[in-house]
């Protein structure tokens, strides 16, 4: 499932990406439906602007949530993604690139020590360098999202 978000919602994509979803932000604008992206089979656009309503395309969710938690608990919930759809720590949220795996030695340095001291796993990416471990902050916000798909 691939995503192209609206640029307001920019913070969604960072979530979508997250949960593994690749996730583009790209400014949509229903003053110019030419411009728009084609459909594409399991690729859906994101936007929280109600003049893409007379547009009729399915690809196309308009969200009602201002709050980029709400929006991904109502894209998971229009579109039936269920846990077992997610890669959790697959993507940098930054980059949309998918992360490779961070030898534990490498990331001596890279986290604070109390992090690397509780963590065993470490994900970085290839773009920005950032690490990903599983117990940063995102687990809980992620936990309350899956926690809708039971
Ligand atoms: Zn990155």
């Amino acid at each position: 499932m691939k995503f192209i978000v609206d640029l307001p919602l920019a913070g969604l994509a960072k979530w979508l990406r997250f949960c593994g979803f690749d996730a583009e932000v790209e400014r949509l604008s229903p003053g110019f439906p030419q411009n728009l992206p084609p459909v594409r089979p399991h690729t859906y656009l994101l936007t929280r602007q109600q003049a893409f309503n007379r547009f009729r395309r399915e690809d196309l969710l308009i969200l009602a949530a201002a709050a980029p938690e709400g929006q991904l608990e109502e894209v998971v919930s229009r579109l039936g993604i269920k846990a077992g759809d997610l890669n959790l720590l697959s993507r940098c949220g930054q980059c949309n690139a998918l992360l490779v795996p961070l030898p534990r030695e490498q990331a001596v340095g890279q986290v604070p020590e109390h992090v690397f001291h509780t963590q065993e796993q470490f994900h970085q990416c290839p773009q920005c360098r950032q690490v990903y471990w599983p117990g940063s902050h995102l687990r809980g916000i992620m936990a309350r999202v899956l926690e809708k798909m039971a």
